[in-house]
């Protein structure tokens, strides 16, 4: 399965203690089920997602909000799903009236850097090819892969993530918002038939984000994505009251070079621009 965006994993972190798991480690990830908990923190987690208007209608409007585990594909979302020939799919919604939930049963092996990280844009056939009527978008892997994927955000399960890196990430803000972050900012950019998208769409834009920023070195678009998802997390995060908005010494440790230049960045553009509303529209007026 191909990933967009690598969220919180590293070299560093095939070193993790291994007493987490002892001996049997392996057999931890790969017999591991979704609990109640799991499922009821991600719910809760796509329910604050809707509700607390960070994001923009476009970038929740068939939003699928997915976890697994060695089993199943646990989707959440506002669309539908139903069984193909190759992919069984199964209603878990049971009282639920906010959300249809799914379980689609899968082949695949996850391993511990599956779990480690979370992500947007993947491509998975097993929700691609269940998904009912669903809007697509343009696929930002368009020369690999299908010219058009659906919104969808893939998320760990919060007890196999929180073993892997204790709690030092808040679920919900750092990776469901963060996550649901980047789908708005691929949303915002045109989409090149070859080659890389560029951090700007003009050199006008460019640089009026590195004056207003007060900026000198360059800035490449995975820094900027990151920037943006922070955007949408902090204020997330601000908004739920959560203490902690700053990532501790041992994040910022943990991450790699375009989450912390982004999170540097996104800290500028909150001084610069202290209301969401504006920062939001400031940005996003440099981004298409
Ligand atoms: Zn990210």
């Amino acid at each position: 399965m191909g990933r967009f965006c690598i969220f919180w994993y590293d070299k560093e972190m095939e070193q993790l203690p291994k007493e987490n798991f002892g001996e049997t480690e392996e057999a931890y990830f790969k017999s591991y089920e979704m609990g109640e908990d799991d499922k009821e923190v991600l719910l809760e987690s796509a329910k604050t997602l809707f509700s607390l208007g960070v994001l923009g209608k476009e970038t929740l409007d068939d939003l699928r909000i997915a976890s697994f585990d060695s089993k199943n594909f646990y989707v959440i979302t506002k669309g539908e799903h139903q069984s193909t020939d190759e992919f069984k799919v199964e209603d878990a919604s049971q009282n639920e009236k906010d959300f249809h939930i799914y379980c689609i049963g899968h082949g695949k092996n996850f391993r511990k850097r599956d779990y480690a990280g979370a992500g947007a844009w993947y491509e998975v056939p097993e929700l691609e090819e269940t998904a009912l009527n669903a809007k697509k978008v343009p696929n930002p892997k368009v020369l690999e892969n299908k010219e058009k994927i659906l919104k969808a955000i893939l998320i760990p399960p919060k007890e196999v993530f929180e073993r892997i890196h204790g709690s030092r990430f808040e679920y919900d803000t750092d990776l469901v918002f963060h996550e649901a972050g980047h789908i708005e900012e691929m949303l915002l950019r045109d989409w090149p038939n070859e080659g890389e998208i560029p951090a700007f769409p003009s050199e006008k834009q460019r640089r009026e984000f590195m004056k207003t920023l007060d900026i000198t070195q360059d800035i490449d678009r995975a820094t900027i994505g990151e920037m943006y998802a922070m955007m949408i997390d902090r204020e997330a995060k601000r908004q739920l009251g959560f203490e902690h908005i700053d990532m501790d010494d041992e994040a910022q440790k943990m991450i790699d070079s375009s989450h912390k230049k982004g999170y540097l960045l996104a800290k500028a553009l909150e001084e610069k621009y202290p209301d969401f509303i504006e920062r939001k529209k400031w940005i996003q007026s440099l981004m298409k």
